[in-house]
């Protein structure tokens, strides 16, 4: 991908991802790499998330692989800023990440305090300050991309269409679930999990 066509997929990202974050433009470039890496594919492309982050927006406008058809999970528990896209005929892959020990603190300051988290108070705090910055870790980003993002062939481990779990009624709020064995209620109405209540 050019910088020009990484600048273009951006602006399409913070429409998506409604808000401006330089984490995106980075994203961007490391899809776009990761795809291209790949190649042709079998089956279909699928990806795998080190982390619900912005990357994962990216994943999803720019592959077509997304949480609802399933084409996309992700592992929150590794919280790496990197991803894999894979043939999910075969489990071949790419796995996208950075090499921080290349990002130079002297020559790209503020991409170097994006990635270890330390950007100013003025920055952190947000507005106008914070709108800077990002775009400033873009233009250095973009400048050095090519040495930064890391590519790496991988195979997965557990690949294939995942399985569809059958759904049943719920007998006691009568809403239909997946379910998985033999349970006769819903994780709601057997009180494993509730995250609401009544109002
Ligand atoms: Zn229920």
């Amino acid at each position: 991908m050019t910088n020009e066509e990484i600048l273009e997929w951006y602006e399409k990202a913070c429409a998506f991802h409604t808000k401006r974050a330089p984490g995106l433009a980075i994203g961007v470039a490391m899809v776009g790499a990761c795809r291209e890496r790949l190649g042709s594919v079998k089956d279909k492309v699928n990806a795998v998330g080190e982390s619900t982050s912005c990357l994962c927006d990216i994943i999803q406008l720019m592959t077509g692989c997304t949480l609802g058809n399933r084409y996309l999970r992700t592992y929150d528990e590794l919280g790496r800023f990197a991803f894999t896209l894979f043939d999910r005929a075969d489990g071949r892959g790419v796995r996208a990440s950075i090499d921080l020990g290349k990002i130079s603190a002297a020559e790209t300051p503020e991409l170097h305090k994006f990635f270890l988290r330390t950007r100013s108070a003025a920055v952190k705090a947000g507005g106008e300050a914070r709108l800077k910055s990002g775009e400033q870790v873009v233009k250095e980003f973009l400048q050095i991309r090519n040495k930064i993002i890391v590519l790496q062939d991988v195979q997965i481990e557990k690949f294939g269409k995942g399985e569809k779990l059958p759904a049943a009624v719920c007998k006691t709020c009568h809403e239909s679930f997946l379910y998985s064995g033999t349970e006769k209620e819903c994780a709601t109405c057997r009180g494993d999990l509730k995250y609401y209540r009544p109002a």
